[in-house]
Parts: C-alpha cells; sequence; structure tokens
C-alpha cells in the first residue's frame, strides 16, 4: 500500500517536472520568436546627479510584451535566455537600440545599458559595442555599460581585458547592484569602474547595518574617484539619507520611473517640482 502511495507521488513528481519543462520549452520558443517579431522594447529609468539635482542620464530596461501573457519581467527571462545563448543577440539589439534612441537626447544625457556575463563569453562584445556606437553616432562617453559582480568571476583575464578596451574606446563601466553577490574589494581596485551602484536593499532598510554599509561603501567609492549611485530610492526620508552618507547620483521610484523612449523628451523639459 504504502509503496504504491509512494509510486503516485513519484508519477505526480514527474507530471510536474513534466509541466514545468513543458512551460520553459513553450517560453524558450516564444522567446526566439520575440526579436523577429519586434516584442522588445526599452523602458529608460532617469538617474540624477546630487550636486546639481539635474538628470543626467537614464538607465535602458529590457521589456516584454507577449502577445498573450502580456507584459513579462526581465527576471522572469533573462535567466533563460542566458542559459540557451539567446542574451547574445537580444543584448545586441538592446545595446544598438539604446545608443539609437539615446542619439537623439539633448547634451551630454548619458545612456546606462545592462550587459550580461554571457555577453562577455560570446567575445564579440568590444566589436558590437563600437559597431552601436558608430551606427548611431553616439559619442562613446554618453554609454554606460553595467555589469554585476557575477560578470568578474570567471574568466576574469578576459572580462578585465575587454572592460579595458571598452574604457579606452571612452566607454564608461558601472558596477551594478554592488553588495550583493560575491563582492570582493579586490574587484574595485582590479577593474577600471567609473561608478559603483549600491544595491536597493542597502537603501531600502533603514537599520543602523545597512546604514553603516552604505556610508562604508560610499566612502570607499569616493575614496577610489568612482561615482556612486543609490538605487531604489523610493521616499524623501532616504534620499535624505542617502545624501547624508556621500553617495554623488540617485535613481529609484521617487526621482523617476522607467518611462516609454518616447515619454523621455517630456520628462527631460517638465519644470522642477519642488
Ligand atoms: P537592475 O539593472 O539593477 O535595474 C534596476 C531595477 O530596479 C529595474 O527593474 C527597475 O525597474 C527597478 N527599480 C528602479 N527603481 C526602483 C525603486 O525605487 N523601487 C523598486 N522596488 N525597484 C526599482 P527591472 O526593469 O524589472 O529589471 C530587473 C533587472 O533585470 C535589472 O536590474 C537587470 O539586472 C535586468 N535587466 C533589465 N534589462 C536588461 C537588459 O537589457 N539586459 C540584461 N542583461 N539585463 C537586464
Ligand atoms: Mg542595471
Ligand atoms: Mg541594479
Ligand atoms: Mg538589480
Amino acid at each position: 500500500e504504502a509503496k504504491r502511495a509512494g509510486r503516485g507521488r513519484y508519477r505526480l513528481f514527474e507530471a510536474g517536472m513534466d509541466d514545468l519543462l513543458h512551460k520553459r520549452r513553450e517560453m524558450e520558443i516564444d522567446l526566439r520568436r520575440a526579436l523577429a517579431l519586434k516584442q522588445f522594447e526599452l523602458n529608460y529609468q532617469p538617474f540624477l546627479d546630487l550636486k546639481s539635482d539635474t538628470c543626467i542620464g537614464f538607465e535602458a530596461l529590457l521589456r516584454w510584451t507577449h502577445p498573450v501573457k502580456g507584459n513579462i519581467p526581465p527576471l522572469d527571462f533573462i535567466s533563460l535566455a542566458e542559459e540557451n545563448g539567446l542574451i547574445v543577440k537580444i543584448g545586441e539589439w538592446v545595446l544598438r537600440t539604446a545608443c539609437r534612441e539615446a542619439a537623439s537626447w539633448p547634451g551630454e544625457m548619458i545612456v546606462a545599458v545592462n550587459v550580461s556575463p554571457l555577453q562577455f563569453k560570446a567575445d564579440t562584445l568590444l566589436e558590437t559595442v563600437s559597431s552601436a556606437l558608430e551606427r548611431s553616432g553616439l559619442p562613446a562617453h554618453r554609454l554606460e555599460i553595467e555589469i554585476t559582480e557575477g560578470a568578474l568571476l570567471d574568466d576574469t583575464d578576459n572580462v578585465l581585458k575587454t572592460l579595458i578596451a571598452l574604457r579606452d574606446i571612452g566607454v564608461k563601466i558601472s558596477m551594478d547592484d554592488f553588495g550583493t553577490g560575491y563582492s570582493s574589494l579586490s574587484y574595485l581596485q582590479k577593474f577600471p569602474f567609473n561608478k559603483i551602484k549600491i544595491d536597493r536593499s542597502f537603501v531600502a532598510c533603514a537599520n543602523a547595518d545597512s546604514e553603516a554599509i552604505l556610508r562604508a561603501v560610499a566612502g570607499l567609492g569616493t575614496s577610489l574617484g568612482m561615482a556612486i549611485t543609490a538605487e531604489g530610492v523610493e521616499t524623501a526620508d532616504q534620499l535624505a539619507r542617502i545624501r547624508q552618507e556621500r553617495c554623488t547620483h540617485v535613481q529609484g521610484y521617487l526621482t523617476g520611473r522607467p518611462m516609454a523612449a518616447n515619454l523621455v523628451a517630456a520628462f527631460l523639459t517638465q519644470p522642477p517640482t519642488d
């Protein structure tokens, strides 16, 4: 009896796995089509310089509108795209689109683009970036590449070589989500970062520990000559706190949500609200 029940449970588990695999396969097929069918677009979230309190750039954030399932957030499909290698093609599209759209922004406005560790592995990143800049006419100093600590873990020498080459053509490099991954302080010394983006988990919780971390990272960044962005700032209190801890930039819902590309111009001409 127990044996039969056990087998039944096993079959149930198997069915569950089947279902999961089936869903994944379906998602993968849909993802393969998404580029060709133009289901992707970029939203742009402003970041502000805290000295001048003005917007100096926007981070490009990938959006997928699935014909049936609607909006699928990047965290729900990027790891799949990384597993099957699609992220390289998608990442190329992101870089080309971001550069093209940003080229029409006024003045020295920066565009920041997230790059997956897998794009470094593909070994075509430098070429992709150079051609995106060339085709769009965007000057290299108006492009920032955001990478997470995960990108630095393996194949360190090759990643370092690519980052240095990118820096040499004038592109800026940011370390994204700092403090959440396998943070090693030696990364800050070894890699040519212009900016550290402190993960929003340290901004969100107002306890003494996260405050101390915020202060330490901001201090370290300043000493190393890097800009420090506080991510995910949602309240005026948080903004006051990150100012006090000497962060140099802010990005979060308080100062602007991600918006469609065609709303950027209006955002930049709106009068200040305070
Ligand atoms: P990220 O690069 O750290 O981007 C910031 C994320 O935080 C965005 O989520 C943004 O919408 C969200 N955010 C901004 N301000 C606030 C706030 O005040 N409160 C809260 N709760 N959230 C805020 P999103 O757009 O869902 O993107 C999630 C992640 O997906 C990104 O994190 C990035 O790692 C990845 N991603 C997005 N676009 C791309 C892309 O084009 N390529 C790659 N490789 N990854 C991407
Ligand atoms: Mg980012
Ligand atoms: Mg981030
Ligand atoms: Mg993040």
